[in-house]
């Protein structure tokens, strides 16, 4: 099968013949459809991050296609099934995490397309019972960015605290945060969206972005402080330190920051602001199984749509050099079967 493959950190994938993964126990092969491009698969071909993939990878967790074979032991899904292999590629099912329904926290979890092989293949495995069944409404292209940047913001605003009605803010509007708009829109927030290109915030604006802001430009913390007098919650889904920085100023007394986006340094933030402000920061991790269908029905209902661009499994490594010059409006959606 055709895959697309990290031999090395911070080289072009190659684009090669490999076999067909082998299914064990309780796995099901998928006959990929599609895979959104996220910047953590970037991440993963840099390596970039303090605990790195083994290579040879093949990247890719946000894949959609259709259940080809089931191995022995699968009791959730059967042949013909459409479905969606996410960031969570197992969980141990035993641990107090597990037992609560906290999977993505389990020591023992996995990732698709970063410590197992994911989906920028025509086919990959996966455990049965962590696949995503997708809804009707929902073709492989629009169902593609919703298994991660779509259930992953969507879970951040959903642990942010902020109510219907309060405002909350966005930094960058990337594959995650055009989609946070919108997620946001639909929970009753009013939406902040920063980002450092006009484009990005347009696209925000026609989204339902209530206000915007270019931080290249202007001082967002102070911009917001001083227009609506802080948010509620800030997310920041951007990949740089500053906007995170910029995200905890933005607060007013008692909110909260939500750390999404992963570069790999340091969030320095002062004692005495969020002791005396009692601000909360936090980080949030993709989401559960639960938060997946939660998310997919939203989408399904037609309430969120990714700006959506489709390319060929063939232009990978261009699509990751416009996704570092943050070029990409919205999502990169991979057409790898039909
Ligand atoms: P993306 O490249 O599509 O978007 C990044 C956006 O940030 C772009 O719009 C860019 O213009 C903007 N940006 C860059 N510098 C900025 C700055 N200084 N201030 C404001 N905006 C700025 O990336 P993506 O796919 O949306 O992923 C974003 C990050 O989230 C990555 O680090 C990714 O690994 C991470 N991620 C985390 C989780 C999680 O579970 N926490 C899940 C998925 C992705
Ligand atoms: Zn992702
Ligand atoms: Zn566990």
């Amino acid at each position: 099968m055709k895959a697309a493959v990290v031999n090395n950190f911070s080289q072009d994938l190659e684009i090669k013949d490999v076999s067909v993964p082998e299914l064990e126990y309780g796995d099901v092969l998928i006959k990929v459809h599609t895979c959104g491009v996220c910047h953590t698969d970037l991440h993963a071909a840099t390596g970039d991050w303090p605990a790195k993939p083994n290579l040879p990878l093949i990247p890719g967790h946000e894949g959609v296609g259709i259940v080809e074979k089931v191995g022995e032991g699968v009791k959730t899904v059967k042949v013909g099934d459409r479905v969606g292999v996410p960031w969570l590629y197992s969980a141990c099912g035993e641990c107090e995490y597990c037992l609560v329904g906290k999977e993505t926290l389990c020591p023992d979890r996995l990732y698709s397309g970063y410590l197992v092989d994911g989906a920028y293949a025509e086919y990959c495995k996966a455990p049965g019972n962590y696949v995503v069944k997708i809804p009707d409404e929902l073709d492989a292209v629009e169902a593609a960015p919703i298994l991660c940047a779509g259930v992953t913001t969507y879970k951040a605003l959903k642990v942010s605290g902020a109510q219907p009605g309060d405002w909350v803010a966005i930094y960058g509007i990337g594959g995650l945060g055009h989609i946070a708009v919108q997620y946001a829109k639909v929970m009753g927030f009013n939406v902040y969206a920063v980002d450092i290109q006009d484009d990005k915030l347009s696209l925000a604006k026609k989204l339902g972005a209530d206000k915007t802001v270019n931080s290249a430009k202007t001082n967002p913390d102070e911009s917001i402080q001083n227009d609506i007098g802080g948010v509620q919650a800030a997310i920041s889904v951007a990949v740089a330190q500053k906007p995170f920085e910029q995200a905890y100023h933005s607060i007013k007394n008692g909110g909260t920051l939500v750390a999404v986006g992963l570069p790999s340094d340091e969030l320095p933030v002062p004692i005495f602001d969020t002791v005396a402000n009692e601000i909360t920061v936090k980080g949030s991790f993709v989401g559960t199984r639960k938060d997946q269908q939660e998310a997919l029905a939203l989408a399904a209902q037609g309430k969120i749509k990714a700006n959506i661009s489709t390319e060929s499994l063939d232009n990978i490594n261009e699509i990751f050099e416009r996704m570092e010059q943050g070029k990409i409006d919205g999502r990169v959606v991979l057409k790898i079967s039909e």
